[in-house]
């Protein structure tokens, strides 16, 4: 039997499945991925991110504006963004939270991009997808004073602690783990993967990148999603099957799929 997984977090419409997208959904779906969450990082790809989902009845969107492209999100970009959020089939709001780690936008400018994107998903009345590197404590602030339980979301590729993650789950967030939990050096993700209640996980690709333990270096893609499961469902002794029914239903109730 195969499972049943819901990738929450790949970027599909990236030029780096542009010669192979097929094949690669077609992999996904043998693979028991039925259902998968595009998400932009900017304007320009979170119009991508909607046509695609336009196309495949098993991909849906979120539009966004990365913390990396940030300096981008102009009054103009804004509210081209509120205008895709309104699309068919535009589940949710992200990537947008706070990348510390390469800061790539000014700090400043990512808190701006990050607070207006939060409103902007509470007049949407859809749920956020939450980008966090090395700015926890930042990030947890400004989800509280947003509220953000109100819309809900997903924090993606979590990468904090057990501290970290409690806090997520008192803000109302869902937590999200993607290929690192499989990595030798996970460092804290396996108690995160055990401690974390059935109803609040979710899993994720975030593919291209992060592909799980036998393919670094590699090109991530979903199909690879049912690793990730295996190894979190290992972590909580269930079976794999329970744990991708359990994460699929956990992500539908929130993206209302
Ligand atoms: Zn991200
Ligand atoms: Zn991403």
């Amino acid at each position: 039997m195969t499972p049943d997984l819901f990738d929450t977090h790949a970027h599909l419409h990236f030029p780096e499945f542009a010669g192979d997208l097929a094949g690669v959904l077609a992999r996904a779906r043998a693979a028991g991925v039925r259902r998968m969450l595009t998400i932009g990082t900017d304007v320009e790809t979170s119009r991508a991110a909607v046509a695609l989902a336009g196309r495949e009845p098993d991909v849906w969107a979120a539009v966004g504006i990365h913390p990396h492209d940030a300096a981008s999100a102009d009054a103009a970009s804004l509210a081209e963004l509120e205008r895709l959020a309104g699309a068919d089939r535009v589940v949710a709001i992200g990537e947008t939270g706070l990348d510390f780690f390469r800061d790539l936008s000014p700090r400043d400018a990512q808190a701006r991009a990050f607070r207006a994107q939060l409103a902007l998903a509470r007049r949407a009345g859809k749920p956020v997808v939450v980008h966090c590197r090395d700015a926890h404590a930042e990030t947890l602030a400004i989800l509280a004073e947003a509220s953000v339980g109100d819309t809900g979301g997903i924090m993606h590729c979590f990468s904090g602690d057990l501290a970290v993650a409690r806090r997520c789950l008192d803000l109302g967030l869902l937590i999200s783990l993607a290929g690192p939990v499989t990595y030798p050096k996970a460092r804290a993700l396996p108690d995160v993967a055990r401690a974390v209640p059935a109803d609040r996980l979710v899993v994720e690709t975030d593919c291209p990148f992060l592909p799980p333990q036998p393919h670094r270096g590699q090109r991530n893609e979903p199909a690879w999603l049912a690793l990730t499961a295996a190894r979190v469902a290992a972590l909580r002794g269930e079976p794999l099957e329970a744990l991708a029914a359990r994460t699929t239903a956990n992500a539908r109730a929130l993206l209302r799929i």
